[in-house]
C-alpha cells in the first residue's frame, strides 16, 4: 500500500470533506527547509499557508531547532498542575513585557485559548459579585476555534450552524466588511444600541483586532475598534482580543493591539508563539482579574482549568527561541509585506474580484462577475489544489484564496507564490 493509501484507510483530516480528499491529488510532506515544503517525490512548493497561519521563522530554524534540542536533553514534559519549570517562568515573563498583561495561562491551541478566557473572564465577574454579567458579544463573521464556548461566539454559518442547538447564545455585534467609514459609523451604532440594551448582561467583548481572518479578511480600523472597546468598557464588560491569528508579526507589529490602540483585558495567543513549532497557546490577563480568583480555597475561587501539555517545555522553548529570532525579523518585515500586497494587488484576473492584504496576511476574493460561484464548483479549492503543479501551497476559506507566507518570506518566493495563484486561476479557467 502507498503512503495516501494507507491515509485513506485510517486517517480523518480536518475541515476536509472525505469525498474530496479520496478523489484528488494529495501531498505527502517529508520535510520543510526555510519557507519551503517537500513532498515525497522530492518537489518543493512555497509553504503559502504559513502551515495554516503559524509558521513564523520558516522551517527548521537553526536557533527554534537548537532551543528545542537543549530542553529534550532536560526534560520534554512535566505538567504545571501543582509544579512549575524554567522555561515556562522565563515565557510568561517575556511575554509580560510584549503585552503589559501580568498574568500567563498556558494551554495548547488557539481555540483553547480563547476558551479559557471565555472561562476566566465569566468566572471573574461572578466573583466579583456581578452574576447578571452571564453573555459574550462577539463580532458577525468571527471565528475563535472549533471547542464549543469558542464555536459559541464563532459567527460563521457553515462551520457553526450545525452544532447552533449546543451553544450558548452570543450577543452578535455587526462588524464592517472593510475599513469604510461609513460602513464602520452604520455599525457602530448599531454596537451603540446593543450595549445599551444588553451592556449589564455582557462579561465581555471578544474582537479579532483589525483583521477577522477566517472571515476573508474582514478588515476594521483602529479607531473603530478603540470606539467598540470603549462601549465595552462603559458597559463594565472585558475587551478579550484573540490575536491568534494576528499575533508575533503577522500584521506588521509584534501583536495588533498594538496597531490598534487598544489595551485589551485578555490577549489570547496562540500559533505563532511556537514560530509555528509545537502546540502552545497563553491567555494573557491583568493582575485585576487575577485577584477575583484568590482567597481561601474553601472559598472555592480556583479556576479549575487546566490541560495534560498545558505550558510543555519544549513548546515553551521553542518559543523563547522564536521570541529572540522575532525583532530583527519584524525589522525588515514592512518590505516584504509590501512586496507581497504590490504583487497581489497587481494581479489581475476575471475570477478576481476583491484583493485584501495587511501586513503579511492576504486574500483573494473570487467571483462569478457580480455574483458568488456556484459552491458546487469548488473554485477556490480547485484554484488551491492548482496553485501546487505550480509550486505553492495556498488554502481557500470558500471562495477566498488565503495568502499567507511566513514572515521571512523573501520576494523571489513572493513572486512564486503569487504567480503560482496566477497560473491556477489561469488553469481553473
Ligand atoms: N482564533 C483565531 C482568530 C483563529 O484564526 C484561529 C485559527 N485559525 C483560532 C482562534 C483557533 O486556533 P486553533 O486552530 O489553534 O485552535
Amino acid at each position: 500500500m502507498t503512503l495516501l493509501e494507507r491515509d485513506y484507510r485510517h486517517l480523518w483530516h480536518p475541515f476536509t470533506q472525505a469525498s474530496e480528499w479520496e478523489a484528488q491529488d494529495n501531498l505527502v510532506i517529508t520535510h520543510g527547509e526555510g519557507v519551503f515544503l517537500f513532498d515525497d517525490q522530492g518537489r518543493r512548493y512555497v509553504d503559502g499557508t504559513a502551515s495554516l497561519w503559524c509558521n513564523v521563522l520558516g522551517h527548521r530554524h537553526p536557533a527554534v531547532d537548537a532551543g528545542i534540542r537543549a530542553q529534550l536533553d532536560r526534560v520534554a514534559h512535566s505538567t504545571m498542575l501543582g509544579l512549575t519549570h524554567p522555561p515556562a517562568i522565563e515565557l510568561a515573563e517575556r511575554l509580560s513585557a510584549l503585552s503589559r498583561l501580568d498574568r500567563v495561562f498556558y494551554s495548547d491551541s488557539g481555540s483553547t485559548a480563547v476558551e479559557v478566557a471565555l472561562k476566566m473572564a465569566f468566572q471573574a465577574k461572578q466573583q466579583a459579585g456581578e452574576t447578571g454579567r452571564t453573555r459574550f458579544a462577539a463580532l458577525s463573521e468571527a471565528y475563535h476555534g472549533d471547542t464549543v464556548g469558542s464555536v459559541s461566539i464563532g459567527g460563521i454559518e457553515l462551520f457553526h450552524g450545525v452544532y447552533r442547538p449546543l451553544l450558548f447564545d452570543a450577543v452578535r455585534v455587526p462588524s464592517p466588511e472593510r475599513a469604510d467609514p461609513t460602513d464602520e459609523a452604520r455599525c457602530l451604532a448599531q454596537a451603540e444600541a446593543i450595549f445599551a440594551e444588553h451592556g449589564d448582561t455582557l462579561c465581555a467583548l471578544v474582537v479579532e483586532p483589525l483583521v477577522q481572518g477566517a472571515a476573508g479578511m474582514r478588515r476594521h480600523s483602529p479607531a473603530w475598534l478603540q470606539a467598540l472597546a470603549k462601549l465595552a468598557r462603559d458597559a463594565g464588560a472585558y475587551v478579550v482580543a484573540d490575536e491568534v491569528a494576528t499575533g508575533f508579526g503577522r500584521t506588521g507589529t509584534m501583536f495588533a493591539c498594538e496597531r490598534a490602540g487598544i489595551e485589551p483585558d485578555f490577549l489570547c495567543l496562540a500559533k505563532g508563539l511556537t514560530g509555528g513549532y509545537l502546540p502552545l497557546a497563553a491567555t494573557l490577563t491583568t493582575e485585576a482579574v487575577y485577584e477575583h480568583f484568590r482567597g481561601p480555597y474553601t472559598e472555592y475561587r480556583t479556576f479549575f482549568h487546566g490541560h495534560t501539555y498545558t505550558g510543555n517545555p519544549l513548546a515553551c522553548a521553542a518559543a523563547l527561541a522564536t521570541l529572540d529570532a522575532l525583532p530583527a525579523v519584524l525589522a525588515t518585515l514592512p518590505a516584504r509585506a509590501e512586496a507581497l500586497g504590490e504583487k497581489l494587488l497587481a494581479l489581475d484576473h476575471p475570477a478576481v474580484a476583491e484583493r485584501r492584504v495587511f501586513g503579511m496576511m492576504g486574500a483573494l476574493l473570487l467571483r462569478d462577475g457580480d455574483r458568488p460561484f456556484d459552491p458546487a464548483l469548488r473554485v477556490g479549492h480547485r484554484v488551491a489544489l492548482a496553485a501546487r503543479r505550480h509550486g505553492a501551497i495556498v488554502r481557500n476559506l470558500g471562495d477566498a484564496v488565503m495568502v499567507m507566507p511566513p514572515l521571512v518570506t523573501e520576494e523571489p518566493e513572493l513572486e512564486t507564490l503569487v504567480q503560482a495563484v496566477r497560473r491556477a486561476l489561469d488553469d481553473v479557467g
